[in-house]
């Protein structure tokens, strides 16, 4: 069986509109401040769909749901990520998927085994395959002036 690695990064500014949701890894953070973007802004499933595209050398998800796309208008990013799979499904098997968030708010460790078992779900694996991490950036940059969230993602898939 012959394993393949991906790498997906993503960033998103804070919106300037408070009534903007937040949402990460599929789930809305209520009270917290939106990111900026043209779909839902789901900074953590944007990272995680590129590494999955990129896993199966097919591109980014600017190729496939280009943002001058109506269509992908305020879309939900977690149909975007069933999309990605669907697309890997006929060749690929998702091994596993590990995600960090970069962000000086808000702290999701709380919420953590939620966010994986939404991941898990979108991707139709058990959590057991999801890992969901953050981490501060030390309040230096962009990132450390909580201006945004960053997302790393690392996807493994097996050929079937
Ligand atoms: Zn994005």
């Amino acid at each position: 069986v012959s394993t393949r690695v991906g790498i997906g990064y993503d960033i998103h500014r804070f919106a300037t509109d408070a009534a903007r949701p937040l949402r990460l890894g599929g789930l809305l953070f209520p009270g917290e401040l939106g990111l900026e973007g043209h779909s839902d802004a789901d900074v953590a499933l944007h990272a995680l769909a590129d590494a999955l595209l990129g896993a199966a050398a097919l591109g980014d998800i600017g190729d496939h749901f280009p943002p001058t796309d109506a269509r992908w208008r305020d879309a939900d990013s977690g149909e975007l990520l069933r999309a990605v799979v669907a697309l890997l499904q006929p060749r690929y098997r998702v091994v596993n998927v590990d995600v960090t968030l970069i962000a000086e708010r808000p702290r999701i460790a709380a919420r953590r085994l939620e966010l994986r078992q939404r991941v898990a779900e979108l991707l139709g694996v058990e959590v057991g395959r999801v890992s969901v991490k953050a981490t501060t950036n030390e309040r230096l940059g962009a990132l450390g002036r909580a201006e945004g969230i960053g997302a790393l993602a690392t996807a493994a898939l097996e050929e079937q």
